[in-house]
């Protein structure tokens, strides 16, 4: 028989191993600017063009390259940075594998600039899926310039399954982040079509910081230090007034790499131990520097993981030294939880007798009203909540209040709930009966008698499906309820967070909200959805930022739904949460008045029934 087994031509190979390298444009990035790093460059410039599927050009300042090295740099496993497997385990470079740029020329144009100190000229050569186009002698300064341009070119499938221009530069920025706060000492700028993006000059660490992630972070960062045998421990952890709904602000460096590694998240959210209030997430920036030995990266081909000698000594270290910085930086005997509510939260009861004097000049407090009820008093921002034509909401959120009026409150409250067929509720004609057998089971479930037995209802899910049909049908019809502020709200966000606002600017008025000016780091507020007090919109949208960018990984789901979902979520009352008897009633009504009662919107189960014939097995 015929012999069968070929190899591979070079092009075909490069192309295959192209696709672990290069995922999308952001990988491109990547590579690049970590070569420009390891080159020595001082400062490094970013260059993207329509989401980096038509450029991305990285220029450096470093030590460029000589005309063969120039050429060799694009061969497979062409590399200047390891010569012998041992090497593998001293690494002081990014680099090491020598596949990038032949991964990167087999599957894009590419164009390269590039020169040493010692000669006169440069070297200019051009690669259009791994085939050399020209190359050239250049009057260029030192350094390298690599621009990639039609990423994919060759391979349209791969083309097509990038997402859209936005989210592939968010990926892009992304790791640009993660580069620039592992070299501060580097300057960088980052253009975006265009635009001047970030321009980062020379700095230290918390400079740094505040460049990328706006001035507002300056006062959250409390630094972290320590040195041990086995590791060196820098950086920043954000104080935990300042914790966040999302988990953008998260960065792990281990020598100077960036790296995601679970077991050493959970050591510092180990030391956050009852400072976080449920949902809430800590940032940090945390650096670390081990012995190359001890550590493998080659474990995965993106390099964002990295296996320790020993993580369990690691994540004793690093959990002890972030609880020294809170309690070193006063961290803990400061905290105020005045406005945290949320009766879970070991620390509010802990504060619980110092809130008790807001109550007594509570300036909403009506004394010739029958406070009828547990806890509602201690809620002071739940008064934000009260607003004029929105009675069923004033029903749920107030409790209190909505005994103010007459018995035609009862009715109002029910506004929301005109669809009811009837057939559901026991003795559904009569609204006494049924105010009477609904409560509130351990602040979280609410619990009904139906016909054929009784319903157990989950208060936060139920509402949050309320909240987001509301929002959907809202913004679907165009006729969302805007209130307009007196005063404009003027609310700092990162650059790129603001980036991300402007995207969704349009859905956003679709819910009500209005605004006046984007800035690069201010937005500027004019008008709020009716639903969403004043004094909520910063977190609202600090967790709509949050949820676009996890968006940017999952499903495409409309603006309108990620939307919804977050205001949803955001706003929906909470486990914990006391909630009067007529307030459980309209919920309970608005919940079956629903187009999906069923299932919340992250698609979890909002009711269970228990039927009287399960009741009856039970005693048998
Ligand atoms: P690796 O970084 O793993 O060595 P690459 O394919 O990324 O592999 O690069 C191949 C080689 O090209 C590098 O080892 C380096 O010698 C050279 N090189 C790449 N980019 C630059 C740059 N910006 N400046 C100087 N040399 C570079
Ligand atoms: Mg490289």
């Amino acid at each position: 028989m015929a012999d069968i087994i070929k190899l591979l031509p070079d092009h075909v190979a490069n192309q295959i191993a192209a696709g672990e390298v290069v995922q999308r444009p952001a990988s491109v990035v990547k590579e690049l600017l970590e070569n420009a790093i390891d080159a020595g460059a001082s400062t490094i410039k970013l260059i993207v063009k329509g989401g980096g599927k038509t450029l991305i050009q990285v220029i450096d300042d470093g030590k460029g390259m000589s005309e063969t090295d120039a050429r060799l740099s694009f061969e497979r496993h062409a590399t200047s940075k390891i010569q012998k497997a041992e090497d593998l385990f001293n690494l002081a470079t990014k680099g090491f594998r020598g596949e990038a740029l032949a991964s990167i020329a087999a599957i894009a144009h590419v164009e390269m600039q590039t020169k040493i100190e010692s000669v006169e000229l440069g070297t200019h050569l051009k690669i259009e899926g791994s085939r050399v186009i020209f190359q050239e002698l250049v009057v260029v300064p030192k350094g390298t310039s690599m621009a990639v341009k039609n990423l994919f070119f060759n391979i349209p499938a791969r083309r097509n399954f990038l997402k859209s221009d936005t989210v592939e530069l968010r990926h892009i920025t992304d790791e640009f982040h993660r580069v620039a706060l592992a070299h501060p000492q580097i300057a960088f700028q980052y253009y975006v079509n265009g635009g001047e993006l970030f321009g980062l000059p020379q700095g230290n660490l918390r400079q740094r910081i505040v460049h990328i992630f706006g001035s507002k972070t300056n006062q959250k960062l409390v630094p972290v230090g320590e040195e041990t045998q086995v590791v060196k421990i820098s950086g920043f952890i954000n104080k935990p007034e300042f914790l966040k709904k999302s988990r953008g602000e998260q960065f792990f460096f281990v020598n100077d790499r960036f790296i995601k590694n679970p077991y050493l998240h959970h050591a510092v959210v180990a030391a956050f131990e009852g400072l976080i209030k449920p949902g809430y997430h800590p940032g940090y920036f945390l650096y670390l520097q081990v012995n190359p030995a001890a550590i493998d990266i080659n474990i995965h081909p993106t390099k964002t993981e990295v296996k320790f000698d020993d993580e369990h000594t690691l994540y004793a270290i690093l959990r002890s030294t972030i609880k020294h910085s809170l309690g070193q930086f006063s961290v803990i005997p400061g905290l105020d939880f005045e406005t945290d509510q949320n009766l879970e939260t070991p620390y509010a009861y802990k504060d619980k007798n110092a809130q008790l004097p807001k109550v007594a000049v509570d300036a909403d407090f009506n004394p010739f009203v029958e406070s009828g009820g547990t806890g509602t008093l201690a809620r002071p921002r739940q008064h934000a909540k009260i607003r004029a034509g929105e009675k069923s909401w004033e029903g749920l959120y107030v409790g209190m209040e909505s005994k103010m009026g007459n018995a035609s409150d009862f009715s109002s409250v029910r506004f929301e709930s005109d669809t009811i067929t009837g057939s559901f509720f026991e003795e559904q004609d009569d609204e006494k009966q049924a105010l009477a057998t609904t409560f509130q089971l351990r602040r979280k479930y609410i619990v009904t008698s139906i016909k054929s037995g009784m319903v157990v209802i989950d208060q936060s899910r139920a509402h949050q499906r309320v909240l987001y049909e509301k929002f959907l049908r809202q913004s679907t019809i165009k006729q969302a309820v805007s209130q307009q502020l007196l005063f404009p709200l003027v609310l700092p966000f990162s650059k790129s967070d603001s980036a991300i606002l402007s995207d969704i600017k349009d859905s956003l008025k679709g819910v009500g909200f209005d605004f006046k000016v984007f800035n690069e780091d201010t937005v500027e507020i004019t008008g709020v959805p009716l639903l969403v007090p004043e004094s909520e919109v910063s977190m609202v949208l600090d967790q709509l930022i949050a949820d676009c960018q996890q968006e940017v990984a999952g499903e495409s789901f409309s603006q309108t739904d990620i939307l919804s979902k977050t205001l949803a979520k955001s706003l929906s009352v909470k486990t914990g949460e006391v909630l009067e008897q007529d307030s459980q009633l309209a919920l309970v009504n608005d919940l079956f008045a629903c187009k999906e009662p069923m299932v919340s919107p992250f698609n979890k189960p909002v009711y269970i029934t228990i039927t009287e014939k399960d009741i009856d097995k039970k005693f048998i």
